[in-house]
């Protein structure tokens, strides 16, 4: 391909709205444009590099057995009401009506529509296991789409579903995509890792995500420093058992606290540790109201929440709700003497602790010396805290420490809360109606894009590995002014085209300057410069990787770039 022919429109500036390395890095060597937010086009770079990428995971579904298939983007809403998720999805969903006033949802996920196409096609236990997918955009109204095509509004997904007779079945075409998984990713070239899960809005139990390891990840993996064991936060259980002191319980006071409104500073007022506080926040869960207790120095886990609740929803009660139904602020609330009637669910840690500090449901004031059970009652006790660094790894070695992550990929075992709620079913050996056993399985095909142009850069520009680089090698003749020099790059052009690399050329007549710039911005993994040696055949060729360049008489050109492109990752 010839510059003057296609699109690359380059920038000198890094454009400012772009927060990070590789939205900076796609708008500024010209792979793709903003439309809306969360919403881009791909231009032809950006666009070859997705093609690689659906292209690896299209090898890696089809080697592990998997069909593809191509469902519409444009989905009835009777599907979505069918499995309830119509009510539960939230705005996420992207609804709009047709001109008969009929509501449709625009595809966030697809478990509705090959649920209710298998649902009429397949009948007999015979026709089990199947896994199909399909590479496809998909809509989300996303609260914060950023980071350009990390988190967008609109994005390429490939996604997966299994069907199965048997519990077995499903866990041998789990682990067999796993693997896949693990497969494209390792093609990719990423620094990854499949940790355990949580299932959110998919119900179900057993998941796995893929995590890109990256400092702008929005996810927080908790690992073991000494095993294998890796969870996403949202996750990850604790398991420390929390010892009560042998401290004797003192008598229950209030006391004022003007203006302590965290526990930081009821903890500074009083002169209290952290540990000896505790924190009442109160839960909206689905339609019902809880209080949650947590430690002061611990940080109540939403998800761990809605789990255990079983719930579709969960979100801290609006301040003007704590008001109308405790009768206080934010700020006062605790769990003795309530002013309203909400369920009281604390975390383990709570039951531990001897003469402790919490709200006293009145402005300016808190309770100390108070003691659950004695004091107060509590419902539940749960494990409703996030893992903290240091806590003992779930799995009983070593201790846990934290890294981010980029979310590529999801393997979810869905079992039957599809098919039970659409009526998916088969007939067994014995002729018995059983419900379908099923799985999905996610790759964001664009969102790995981001997370190569992320992981693969330097101060110039991208460092493309060879197997998703949009061009093998950039052709670039200094100056097209000169006879020798354009004359010998249009004859390695077509030589190299003739022998199957995917060439780039700037042929532009642009000082070398810029060209040079925009080739180390491009980031194709070899770089052919012809220059004031053309008229001897002799051309430099470069490594972006390494910044090694060697001189290559013309002749020798072709098996040079055999042998690097060979060596090159
Ligand atoms: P996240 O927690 O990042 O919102 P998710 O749990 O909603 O992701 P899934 O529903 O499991 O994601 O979707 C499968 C895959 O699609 C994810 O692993 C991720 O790689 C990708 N993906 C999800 N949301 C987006 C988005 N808004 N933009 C780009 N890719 C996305
Ligand atoms: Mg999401």
């Amino acid at each position: 391909m010839k510059q003057s022919q296609t699109l690359i429109p380059t920038l000198r500036e890094t454009p400012a709205d772009a927060e990070v390395k590789n939205h900076q890095l796609l708008l500024k060597a010209g792979f793709i444009r903003q439309n809306a937010s969360g919403v881009y086009s791909y231009l032809p770079l950006g666009k070859k590099v997705l093609r690689k990428v659906e292209e690896i995971v299209r090898e890696e579904m089809d080697a592990a057995g998997a069909v593809e298939l191509l469902m519409p983007a444009l989905q009835q809403a009777e599907l979505w009401q069918e499995s309830g998720r119509w009510y539960t999805y939230g705005p996420e969903l992207m609804r709009l009506k047709d001109r008969h006033d009929r509501e449709f949802a625009l595809g966030a996920t697809h478990e509705e529509v090959i649920t209710s196409l298998v649902r009429d096609e397949i009948k007999s236990y015979k026709r089990l296991p199947l896994t199909l997918y399909q590479i496809q955009t998909k809509f989300r109204d996303e609260k914060r789409p950023r980071f350009g095509l990390l988190r967008g509004r609109e994005f390429v997904m490939k996604d997966a579903y299994s069907f199965h007779a048997s519990q077995e079945s499903l866990d041998e075409v789990y682990d067999r995509l796993f693997t896949a998984y693990s497969n494209v990713f390792r093609r990719c070239g990423l620094n990854f890792r499949a940790v355990i899960a949580d299932s959110g809005a998919m119900g179900g139990k057993d998941t796995h995500e893929f995590m890109v390891l990256s400092d702008i990840g929005e996810d927080t993996i908790a690992y073991s420093d000494q095993s294998n064991y890796a969870a996403n936060i949202e996750m990850a259980p604790v398991v420390t058992t929390y010892e009560k002191s042998d401290e004797s319980e003192k008598e229950k006071e209030k006391v004022v606290t003007p203006n302590a409104k965290t526990i930081e500073d009821v903890s500074a007022l009083l002169n209290v540790a952290p540990e000896k506080c505790i924190k009442s926040l109160l839960f909206k869960v689905d339609e019902e109201y809880v209080l949650v207790l947590a430690r002061g120095d611990h940080e109540v886990n939403d998800i761990k929440l809605k789990n255990l609740l079983q719930a579709d929803q969960v979100e801290l009660a609006l301040p003007e709700t704590v008001s109308d139904i405790l009768g206080c602020s934010i700020g006062s609330l605790g769990p003795v003497d309530m002013k309203g009637d909400v369920k009281v669910i604390a975390d383990h840690a709570v039951q531990a602790i001897t003469n402790l500090v919490c709200g006293a449901n009145e402005e300016g004031f808190h309770y100390i010396n108070v003691n659950a059970e004695r004091d107060f009652t509590v419902d539940q006790y749960a494990d409703l805290r996030f893992i903290q660094e240091g806590d003992a790894s779930p799995d009983g070695q070593g201790t846990i420490k934290f890294a981010k992550g980029i979310e590529v990929g999801h393997v979810f075992k869905l079992g039957t809360r599809y098919s039970e709620a659409m009526n998916a079913t088969y007939l067994d050996e014995n002729g018995r109606t059983q419900p379908m056993i099923m799985g999905c399985y996610g790759i964001g095909v664009s969102r790995t894009l981001a997370a190569v142009a992320e992981q693969f850069n330097d101060e110039k520009g991208f460092i493309w590995p060879k197997a998703l680089t949009p061009y093998d090698v950039h052709l670039v003749p200094i100056n097209m002014k000169d006879d020798h020099q354009r004359e010998l790059a249009e004859q390695l052009y077509d030589l190299l085209r003739e022998k199957r690399f995917d060439v780039l050329m700037d042929d532009r007549a642009e000082r070398p300057g810029v060209k040079f710039a925009d080739s180390d911005l491009i980031g194709l993994p070899v770089r052919i410069t012809v220059g004031k040696k053309a008229s001897e055949g002799i051309v430099e060729v470069k490594v972006r990787s390494t910044g090694e360049t060697i001189e290559v008489p013309k002749e020798q050109l072709v098996t040079a770039l055999d042998e690097l492109l060979r060596t090159i990752s």
